[in-house]
């Protein structure tokens, strides 16, 4: 048995096989072939295997994210037979005597080329289809394994990082836990473990061997440790706490349809942290009062091109109608940093947290902003949506997002097209928004602040960055100072402010923060029954 430490992210337990999540970078090498006809035959014996796993893929897809969001795998097989392709990669091969996946890396550069050259945006924009449908072939060839956790057991992925664009491609139904050995704990893998509600350690000194593969391991979330090729003394042990884990999730059900206040009667608005339509089932499963974060970049992730208004209006609506007449709020895109969209076609950056991205992309880049926008006027008519945006620093940009709401607003009137304008609110995660909420509050409805990157900017620690963990104090007084002057701030309004944040769901702060005066908690859905309970105990007189 071997033993490795890591950061708990969420406790728990979990028990079973290691299933190393390893997408090797694709280093293609030129090298001369004897045998033409043999190369072209494993090139389509590797682009089958390429069209089967797309139709896996879009199989997988339908079910979780429905039709329309599933049609670009459709699409992807149908570029694998397009001619033109096929008889480049052949040429290649044939002329220049060269590796299939040579051929195929030089056709996938000439083809990007030239629809990048075209005038028209979407032709452009199937750029990115031909890298990824030759990405795949490539790595076939290479005997790289992708998409692996779909159609294999239930396991432990085990990973170095895991970015969001990776995490949208897997079978969640599968994953017991995930063990990284970079990540930080307010990392995306770390967000992801927790609204999954399953153990999850980040910074974890395994080593990421190929011989681990296929290894019996225990992840212990409580105590951070994951034991590879446990003893029977310890897998005894370890299925007693997870039966005993099991017991006192049963008891927190019992939670379920009680409100959520203090002994005294303070109410509290308990909601859910989302990132897609399939995290409704949580929402419902764990009671939560409403959605008070729906991450709604990874509608954009998830896919290979901009989501049309019609795809984007269709998830909105199912949420709201799916949640009645709760609250569902829904954050615009919140694409750069660390959530990377190849399509967006965004310039590398030297400081990328502090960069192009969210708001600062919406305002600049109209066109998909009024998409959204239109998208969530039209689903408000089919239930409590409300709006919020990130990464807000002055007043000047909510004018500035005023006025661009004007122009759909007015845009959908002469089309005569149904929508509703709903409450907007502002995410308070920069310390100038804390610093000038009193000013902020005048112009929205409500606040909710984003512990995550509101740490990471009042103390200059990158979120992403594990080695600054030893740095980093949740509980720093300048944080703390900055929450409770956004809560009197807006109270002075007359509007509601709340934490979305991760430090939102810890137990340790809940009573503090209620003192604070805080109105709504929006926490990953495993954690709200927890929290309910927590209130439940707390007398504020
Ligand atoms: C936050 O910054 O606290 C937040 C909720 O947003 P995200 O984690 O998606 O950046
Ligand atoms: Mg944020």
């Amino acid at each position: 048995m071997q033993i490795f430490q890591g950061k708990s992210v969420f406790g728990g337990i979990a028990i079973g096989r290691i299933s190393i999540f390893k997408i090797e970078k694709n280093q293609v090498v030129r090298k001369k072939i004897q045998n033409v006809s043999d190369e072209c035959k494993r090139f389509y014996s590797a682009k089958e295997e390429a069209s089967k796993q797309l139709g896996n893929l879009y199989d997988k897809a339908v079910k979780e994210v429905g039709e329309d969001n599933a049609a670009i795998f459709e699409v992807h097989q149908m570029m694998l037979e397009d001619e033109d392709y096929l008889e480049s990669v052949e040429n290649i091969i044939n002329s220049q005597k060269v590796n299939a996946e040579f051929a195929v890396a030089s056709t996938s550069d000439n083809f990007q080329k030239m629809f990048m050259d075209m005038k028209d945006d979407y032709m452009r924009e199937r750029a990115a289809d031909i890298k990824d449908i030759s990405e795949r072939i490539i790595n076939i060839l290479l005997g790289n394994k992708m998409d692996k956790s779909i159609n294999s057991e239930s396991s432990i992925i085990l990973a170095e990082d895991l970015a969001p664009s990776q995490t949208v491609q897997m079978d969640k139904d599968k994953v017991l836990s995930f063990v990284t050995t970079l990540g930080s704990t307010n990392s995306h893998t770390a967000i992801l473990a927790r609204t999954m509600g399953i153990p999850a350690l980040v910074s974890t000194s395994i080593p990421l061997d190929n011989l681990l593969d296929g290894a019996m391991a225990v992840v212990d979330g409580f105590e951070g440790k994951i034991y590879v090729n446990p003893t029977d003394a310890v897998l005894k042990d370890k299925r007693r706490a997870l039966e005993e884990e099991n017991r006192k999730k049963e008891l927190l059900l019992q939670l379920k349809g009680q409100e959520t206040k203090t002994i005294d009667g303070k109410k509290i608005m308990l909601y859910a942290n989302i990132g897609n339509l399939k995290d409704l089932a949580l929402v419902l499963e764990n009671d939560a009062e409403g959605i008070g974060l729906f991450r709604s970049e990874f509608i954009y992730l998830e896919k290979n091109n901009f989501p049309t208004e019609e795809e984007q209006f269709k998830i909105y609506k199912t949420i709201a109608e799916t949640m009645a007449e709760k609250s569902v709020i829904i954050r615009t895109l919140d694409i750069g940093a660390d959530k990377k969209c190849d399509y967006f076609d965004l310039d590398a950056e030297e400081n990328p947290a502090l960069g192009y991205r969210a708001i600062r992309i919406c305002l600049t880049r109209p066109d998909i902003f009024k998409t959204q926008l239109r998208a969530l006027f039209r689903a408000s008519v089919y239930g409590n949506i409300k709006i919020m945006y990130p990464m807000i620093t002055s007043v000047s940009e909510i004018n500035q997002i005023k006025h661009i709401v004007n122009i759909v607003k007015e845009d959908l009137e002469s089309q005569e097209i149904s929508f509703k304008i709903p409450e907007q609110g502002i995410m308070i995660e920069t310390p100038a928004a804390a610093l000038i909420s009193d000013k902020l509050a005048k112009e929205v409805d409500f606040f909710s602040i984003g512990t995550n990157d509101l740490s990471q900017y009042t103390l200059a620690i990158d979120r992403q960055n594990p080695k600054l963990e030893e740095f980093y104090d949740p509980y720093h007084e300048g944080i703390l100072k900055l929450m409770e002057t956004v809560i009197q701030n807006a109270h002075s309004e007359g509007i509601w402010a709340g934490i979305c944040g991760e430090l939102g769901a810890d137990l340790a702060m809940t009573e503090k923060f209620i003192k604070m005066g805080i109105d709504e908690l929006s926490v990953s859905p495993g954690s709200v029954l927890a929290i309910r309970d927590k209130i439940r105990k707390i007398k504020l007189v």
